[in-house]
């Protein structure tokens, strides 16, 4: 019977188990070399920090610490920051948010998701906010409102424009309603700044969501994104299951805002200095004397 030929056979050929970390895994100094997330090429990181941290192969942008992008993006040593020192105290007691904190502020060296100050684009003086989604995935709570407010309130005073780097995972689920407030409060804030006749700009970044995108990173006189940026309030599969349908597969990216009006321009991570700069001249904001 045929069936008899197979079942005769009862010791199968084995083949060496490898390890892998030892193995095969190339002797390479930690940091050398970033892998990257759009191509899955190995780009030499020397390289990838000399162009802004933009893959030079599928033009992909790397997520940025918020310090790494006051560098990039502002007049060198033109940045004051405000409110440094500020951190939350924990509203709600909520347990394990200290020991998350700090973390996030030994990872990120910051003490909140956002940085806020003053600093000039190509001479221009400008007021800026720039989330940053490696601290607790940039997350708004009670900290990230009321430095992004009072940055509002003193351009607001000294008559300069606002620009917002957005990033985040939402509202900070730690500090509950003080969270969400937070969302009205610097809207408030932006209204004032509107009814001065100032200019606001928002740039959204990777990956802009939640109450963000509900409240101030929407609210631009002009929006702009950087390429392929997720945006978008409540997550895919969420509003799968809700409507029922499929959705295509570049939904809430960037391109696809674009293309339905809710960003008016994308712009390469290289271009964005000189496109904020021919923003404000094109409002007439002067340059700081
Ligand atoms: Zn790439």
């Amino acid at each position: 019977m045929l069936k008899d030929l197979f079942n005769k056979k009862k010791n199968y050929g084995t083949v060496k188990k490898i390890n892998i970390e030892s193995d095969i895994k190339p002797n390479i100094p930690s940091g050398m070399w970033t892998k990257c997330d759009g191509c899955h090429s190995i780009i030499y990181h020397e390289d990838l920090v000399k162009n802004k941290y933009v893959c030079t192969n599928c033009n992909h942008h790397f997520r940025l610490k918020a310090h790494d992008r006051v560098k990039l993006f502002f007049d060198d040593n033109s940045f004051e920051e405000f409110d440094k020192d500020l951190s939350t105290r924990n509203p709600l007691d909520f347990e394990g948010y200290q020991k998350k904190l700090e973390d996030a502020k030994k990872r990120t060296k910051s003490r909140e998701a956002v940085v806020t100050g003053t600093g000039l684009v190509n001479g221009i003086r400008v007021c800026a906010g720039i989330m940053d989604s490696f601290f607790m995935m940039g997350s708004m709570g009670t900290v990230v409102g009321e430095k992004l407010t009072r940055m509002i309130e003193f351009a607001i005073k000294h008559k300069l424009p606002v620009i917002i780097f957005t990033t985040s995972g939402g509202a900070r689920m730690q500090e509950g309603i003080f969270s969400l407030m937070q969302m009205a409060k610097v809207s408030a804030a932006l209204a004032k700044h509107s009814e001065e006749g100032l200019l606001y700009i928002t740039v959204l970044t990777d990956p802009t969501t939640g109450g963000i995108t509900a409240s101030f990173a929407m609210e631009g006189d002009v929006i702009l994104s950087e390429p392929n940026a997720l945006i978008g309030f409540a997550g895919r599969r969420v509003i799968e299951n809700t409507i029922k349908e499929t959705l295509p597969d570049d939904f809430q990216k960037a391109e696809f805002l674009l293309d339905k009006g809710f960003v008016d321009k994308i712009v390469n991570r290289e271009e964005l200095r000189t496109c904020v700069y021919k923003i404000l001249r094109l409002h007439e904001v002067n340059r700081y004397e």
